[in-house]
């Protein structure tokens, strides 16, 4: 099973074509089937004496690639899809053969120096000092627990050092349009979440914090999760004035910008941002919309020591790596072993370079912009709002939930798209997520006419 023979050869040849035909191809929408469909195909495919690779290949190929959705394709725009480029797909394969475990300087220190550098792209991009760094980890979920548990840890800190005793809850304070996963980082935590009202575009803002500390900031908050790009709507949070409240009361400043952080590569709307340069803590998935293959998030500290104080793991047989005052990623997240991947969005970022990272952004948010345009203008269609970076929200006169379902359901069997409907203050609507720059006003214009 471990010898590379002539069988192996010989689908290995079938692989790389498979998978170079994959990335060459305009990717195929497909769709999903039931497991009993599923299972009269493909059968019980785990046997004592194994398929053989052929076989195993064959089922994949036929079977169960065409049951799952391709989050590449330009016809996908439901939650967060995503638009790799060639160049970070094929390195993933090169990864995957590398068999490296960048968790330590030691085990990892050329790749390491690679993805270094990329998240110091990213922390330049949103003005974080020389001092931050951080880690790769698998999705914005694992970086919003990873950095609210530095947050948490670095107040629990200076309360002992204080001699202040623990509160009788922590909590962090987050706005209703804060994403699922801060509030399931919060449960995972037992810490409260104190959910503030947003401004009329939903947002988070200084002065809704000031009306909630006018008697003081209540015992036991340990962080202010901001959202820079909001998953529902992509509406990012008052940064400048939320950062400036939490400076005034000396509470750690999360930054989730899992979606929204890559138009920080975008001229046009990088204003928006401001105030992102005084995050303690910030996400941005490449996975979403920095042309990175599954999965990529970044998670970087404006001062790593803190997140090492509680992320680092202590064993015998770990002693030697922290021998040294070395560089090691799995110091900085809630894990130990990593894939290596935060390396196909690096070498796809040194293959094209910065600009061309900046232009794609500015082509899917002029796409986003476009379609915004056509749903004005479309005589059935209300646009909700006017969108700030890539998400279009709209809907349609005199549908409801279920019109919308049916909708969906009905463009995604016709192989026309995949858009997933949602709800907006309280009632269904329709939601254009456009981070993949072959996503074309063409490819707009024909959902729109089945509407
Ligand atoms: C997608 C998203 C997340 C979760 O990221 P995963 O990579 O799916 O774990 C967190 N926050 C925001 C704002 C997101 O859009």
């Amino acid at each position: 099973m471990h010898s590379y023979d002539a069988a192996v050869d010989r689908v290995a040849d079938k692989m790389v074509a498979y998978a170079t035909d994959r990335i060459r191809m305009d990717p195929p929408l497909d769709g999903f089937r039931s497991p009993e469909e599923l299972l009269a195909d493909a059968g019980q495919t785990i046997t004592a004496r194994g398929l053989g690779g052929d076989e195993a290949l064959r089922i994949f190929t036929d079977i169960l690639a065409p049951a799952t959705i391709s989050q590449d394709s330009p016809r996908n725009l439901s939650f967060v899809p995503s638009g790799p480029t060639p160049a970070a797909v094929l390195f993933d394969l090169v990864v995957s053969a590398s068999c490296v475990c960048p968790e330590s300087w030691q085990e990892g220190s050329g790749v390491i120096f690679a993805e270094n550098q990329a998240l110091r792209w990213l922390a330049d991009l949103a003005g974080l000092p020389e001092s931050a760094g951080g880690v790769f980890v698998s999705g914005g979920s694992a970086g919003n627990l990873s950095g609210l548990v530095a947050a948490r840890e670095t107040a629990m800190r200076a309360r002992d050092a204080a001699g202040l005793g623990r509160p009788a809850r922590w909590s962090l304070v987050t706005s209703y349009e804060a994403h699922s996963s801060v509030k399931l980082a919060a449960r995972v935590m037992d810490v409260e979440v104190i959910t503030v009202p947003g401004d009329e575009r939903g947002r988070l803002t200084g002065a809704a914090l000031r009306t909630l500390f006018a008697d003081g900031v209540p015992d036991g908050v340990f962080a202010i999760s901001t959202t820079a790009g909001t998953t529902n709507v992509g509406v990012v949070d008052d940064l400048a004035g939320v950062a400036a409240v939490c400076q005034e009361h000396g509470i750690w400043m999360h930054v989730d910008a899992a979606y929204g952080g890559a138009a920080l590569a975008a001229p046009s709307v990088r204003a928006i941002f401001d105030g992102i340069e005084h995050a303690d803590s910030l996400v941005i998935d490449p996975h979403k919309w920095l042309f990175s293959p599954y999965d990529c998030a970044a998670l970087i500290y404006r001062n790593p020591q803190l997140a090492k104080q509680v992320h680092t793991q202590k064993a015998a047989y770990l002693d030697v790596l922290q021998a040294n005052d070395e560089w090691n990623p799995s110091d900085y997240a809630y894990h130990l072993t990593r894939r290596a991947r935060g390396l196909p969005f690096w070498f796809s970022l040194a293959t094209h370079g910065t600009q061309a990272y900046s232009n794609a952004v500015e082509t899917t948010l002029a796409t986003a912009h476009r379609a915004a345009e056509l749903v004005d203008a479309h005589p059935d269609l209300q646009l909700c709002m006017t969108p700030e970076l890539s998400v279009v929200v709209f809907r349609r006169n005199g549908w409801t939930l279920k019109n919308y379902e049916a909708w969906s359901i009905d463009v995604l069997a016709r192989n026309i798209a995949y858009v997933v409907p949602t709800v907006h203050e309280g009632q269904p609507a329709l939601r254009f997520c456009i981070v993949n720059p072959t996503t074309s006003v063409s490819h707009i214009r024909a959902i729109l006419a089945t509407l």
